[in-house]
Order: C-alpha cells, then sequence, then structure tokens
C-alpha cells in the first residue's frame, strides 16, 4: 500500500479555521490512513523560549503568565472547536509540565539545553493532541503517536542529528497500523537521544521529521503544508511578486533552504534524496493553487538560467591572516558551531582563510568578541545573497555576467556554492531589500518557473 506523509506548519495549525482546511486536506489526501505531522500552534515555540527566558532572568511571575497567555491561546482554539472538555485531560499535565520546568529554570538562573528541548516538545505535543481529536471528531480513524519513539537522534541538544537507521528500525509498528487503515497524528521538530532524553532538531525542524518518517516508511511521497503556495521564486516578505515554481531538483531546494530561504528546513532533502521520494509544498490556506514537486532528478533548465534568490541576513565575517595556521582557522570554526553559529562559508587560500558565520545566542558572541583582543578582525552586518538554479551547472560564464548587477556595491565575497548550481554575494545586510527584488526582476525568468518546457 502507497503511504502518504503529510505535513502541516504553524499557521496551519494555528487557528479553527486553518485546523477546519488543514482536516479537509487530509480528508482529501489520506482517505485510507497515513502519517499526519504537525508543528506547534503558530508562535508558540517563540512564546515558550520567551518564557523560558523570563525565567532564567529571575522573572518567574512573567515567565507563568507568558504560560498563561499560551493556555488561554490553546484553549480558545480547542473551544472553537468543540474540543475543550476532550483535550483538558491531556493538555493540562503538559501545561503542568511546562511550569515544573520553568520553576527549575527559575532556581537554576539558567536554561540548559537539555530543558529547553524538554520545554519546546511540549509545543509539538499540544497541538498533535489536538489536531487527532479533531480527526477523530471528523470521523477518521485517527490515534496520537509518540515521535520521541521514532526519531532517534545524537546527543546535540537544540540541533540534534538525526539516526536514520534506528528510526527505521523503530518505525515497523506505526507501519502495520498504517497499512491497517489507520491515521497517525505525531509531532514534528522532537526525538530522543542515546539517553533517552528529548532533543529538538533546530527551528523548523518538522519538515525534517516529516521526510525522516517518509524515508522510514517508504512513503510514496511526502507533503509539506504551508503558507505560500509552494517554494516560491524568491521570499515574498521581499519580492511582492515572487512567482511559484512548480518543478525543481532536490540540489536546488537544499541550495535555495541552506542560504536561507525558510519555506523548508535545511534537513528536510536528504532523507528524501535518499529515499528517492517526491517532495510536495503546498498551500494549506489555498488547497487548490499551484505547488511545488521536488524530485531528485533535475527538471530541464534554460542554460545560465536563475531559478530562484535566497538570503540569510546578521552575518559576521572574519578574515584570518596568511600567518594564521590553518589548523586554527578550523578549531574556530568548530568552537563557533559548537556555540550554535551555522557556517556559511569557510574559504581557506594563500592570502589567508575566509569564515562566514551567524552567531546564534551568547555563547557565540563572547567567542567572537574575545577575537577582537587576539587582533582578529570580525565585521558585522552582513548578508548572503545567493542565485539558484540548475541552469548555472555547466556555465562558468554565468558568475560573470550575474556579478554586473553588483557593479556599485560594497562586495565582502563571492562563493560558489558546494553544488555547482548556487552563486552566493556577501553584502551589507541594509542593502538586502533593494537588492533581492531588483536582481529578482534581472535574472529570474518568472514565465519559465509556473510551466513546463513543451
Ligand atoms: P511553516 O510554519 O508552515 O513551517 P514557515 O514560516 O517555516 O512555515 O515557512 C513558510 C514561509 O517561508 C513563507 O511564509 C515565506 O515567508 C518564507 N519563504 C522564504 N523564502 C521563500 C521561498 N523562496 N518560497 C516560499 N516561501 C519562502
Ligand atoms: N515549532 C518549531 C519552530 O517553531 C518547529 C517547526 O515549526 O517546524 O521552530
Ligand atoms: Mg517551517
Amino acid at each position: 500500500m502507497a503511504i502518504k506523509v503529510l505535513k502541516f506548519g504553524g499557521t496551519s495549525v494555528g487557528s479553527v479555521g486553518a485546523l477546519k482546511r488543514a482536516a479537509a486536506i487530509v480528508r482529501d489526501e489520506l482517505p485510507t490512513g497515513g502519517l499526519v505531522v504537525v508543528s506547534a500552534l503558530s508562535g508558540t515555540t517563540d512564546e515558550v523560549l520567551k518564557a523560558l527566558r523570563l525565567a532564567a532572568h529571575g522573572d518567574l511571575p512573567e515567565a507563568k503568565s507568558t504560560l498563561q497567555s499560551l493556555r488561554n491561546r490553546h484553549d480558545g482554539v480547542a473551544h472553537g472547536l468543540g474540543l475543550l472538555a476532550e483535550l483538558e485531560d491531556v493538555w493540562t499535565p503538559l501545561f503542568r509540565r511546562l511550569t515544573g520546568l520553568l520553576e527549575g529554570v527559575g532556581a537554576l538562573c539558567e536554561v540548559r539545553p537539555k530543558t529547553k528541548d524538554a520545554a519546546l516538545a511540549i509545543g509539538e505535543t499540544l497541538s498533535a493532541h489536538l489536531v487527532s481529536s479533531l480527526f477523530r471528531q471528523e470521523g477518521l480513524k485517527a490515534a496520537f503517536a509518540e515521535a520521541r519513539d521514532v526519531i532517534h537522534t545524537d546527543a546535540q541538544h537544540g540541533s540534534a542529528r538525526p539516526r536514520p537507521a534506528a528510526i527505521r528500525a523503530s518505525v515497523t509498528p506505526w507501519k502495520t497500523r498504517i497499512q491497517n487503515g489507520e491515521l497517525l497524528v505525531t509531532q514534528g521538530f522532537i526525538g530522543t537521544g542515546p539517553d533517552g532524553a528529548t532533543t529538538t532538531l533546530g527551528r523548523g525542524g518538522s519538515d525534517s521529521s516529516a521526510s525522516l518518517f517518509g524515508e522510514a516508511l517508504q512513503a510514496h511521497e511526502v507533503q509539506i503544508w504551508t503558507d505560500v503556495d509552494g517554494v516560491l521564486s524568491a521570499d515574498p516578505s521581499l519580492v511582492s511578486d515572487a512567482q511559484p515554481i512548480a518543478r525543481m531538483s532536490i540540489a536546488e531546494a537544499q541550495a535555495l533552504s541552506s542560504f536561507g530561504a525558510k519555506v523548508l528546513h535545511t534537513g528536510c532533502l536528504a532523507p528524501v534524496a535518499r529515499a528517492r521520494i517526491p517532495l510536495v509544498v503546498a498551500n494549506t490556506h489555498r488547497a487548490h493553487a499551484s505547488r511545488t514537486t521536488i524530485t531528485v532528478d533535475a527538471p530541464w533548465r534554460e542554460p545560465g538560467s536563475v531559478l530562484s534568490v535566497a538570503y540569510k541576513e546578521g552575518l559576521a565575517l572574519l578574515r584570518l591572516p596568511p600567518e594564521e595556521d590553518l589548523s586554527r582557522a578550523i578549531q574556530l570554526e568548530s568552537e563557533l558551531r559548537e556555540a550554535g553559529a551555522t557556517r556559511f562559508a569557510f574559504l581557506a587560500g594563500p592570502e589567508g582563510t575566509v569564515l562566514v558565520v551567524r552567531p546564534e545566542g551568547p555563547r557565540c558572541v563572547s567567542i567572537l568578541a574575545n577575537l577582537a583582543d587576539e587582533g582578529i578582525n570580525v565585521e558585522y552586518h552582513w548578508a548572503l545573497v545567493a542565485l539558484v538554479g540548475e541552469g548555472l551547472r555547466a556555465t562558468p560564464d554565468a558568475a560573470l555576467r550575474l556579478l554586473a548587477p553588483f557593479q556599485l556595491e560594497r562586495i565582502g565575497g563571492v562563493f560558489s556554492g558546494a553544488s555547482p548550481i548556487s552563486l552566493a554575494f556577501l553584502v551589507p545586510e541594509d542593502r538586502l531589500p533593494d537588492l533581492v527584488p531588483r536582481l529578482h526582476n534581472l535574472w529570474i525568468q518568472t514565465r519559465e518557473l509556473t510551466q513546463e518546457p513543451a
């Protein structure tokens, strides 16, 4: 039996209206059972993080009041669906646990990564129970299934790496239930580390949960339901006329998400690539609008053409002089990553080493600040703009042509991606609102994106 996995993001489960639309989609797409993966209700993860921060700073009353607003919001949605009485029993212990974790953080005045993951997991758990109750109310044969029974990861709290073999070994009972016509509803974003503690896959990680489940179940399709008409030719918040892309390769999707397109989590492409499963991106709020199908095989592209533009702001640029040993640069890179930074470029040459990272959290900030004392120059407020498309693969002259619009710009560096289908430019981040729409209009041939070649 062909299995499908559907994932609904925060805004797709964030209101009564959205949840009803999600239920209608599931009825259409999974008439004989399947797997539904859900994120926390939109904004929940940020609210839990805020409560943890408040507790760590000694403001437990304000932390608890943040939690109370979260509870009120969840209760409001459940009430709107006529499910409050049913959910009360399941939700109350979860909120009690969250309160306990906040009190622990308040007592220690610090948020340990393990505690943070345990607290964040409650958002997804609340939402998965809500969605499975809703589906049962709709007459579907739905049941909550605990994601931590299946998604095994390493111990890197906050950005845990999945262990595909262990996931495959644990998914068998779910597969049997799905093949018997059950509709399982589970949490995205969370897993279990080697010591049994809850881990999380990084912000936006529910997309990756969906593809990991898809790979383990040997699904024939994974669908990511979100709030846009598929993957677009640019971030719609910067480019209002960004166009939907009908088909793209996994390599294109990987490059876009790695360079900042938040519509797909960077970890969600590898599992579907390994299993050669198509990944579909569609809009919960406009189920019949266009959608994107992402496949291992690359669709035809005009040589030299660009498919989409992505960007990431808030980057720090480090230039290490040639007299600095390369091993020092490597050590620094790994120290920063362990402290929570994401690496965007690492280029070593005879003139020294260039490292571009996005610092995340106080430990990274202090490592970077200490570098100044060592005489290493750190420049802040850079952004990467990446032009992506299979059309760049075999056209070495594309880089020169694509550089033209940057003539009068301050450029911190030019990087060709690990795959030959992306070209990234480091620019001051305040240039993004002007530059991204301009590049989009110049380089992206939007007519091609919505239709297949004849
Ligand atoms: P979800 O909560 O469903 O996981 P996200 O907010 O994580 O949704 O991702 C969807 C958002 O990604 C869109 O609303 C859009 O603002 C942003 N985005 C950035 N780049 C792109 C792109 N190239 N195509 C589509 N959406 C993009
Ligand atoms: N709820 C998590 C987040 O906000 C995971 C996700 O939405 O995919 O990052
Ligand atoms: Mg997301």
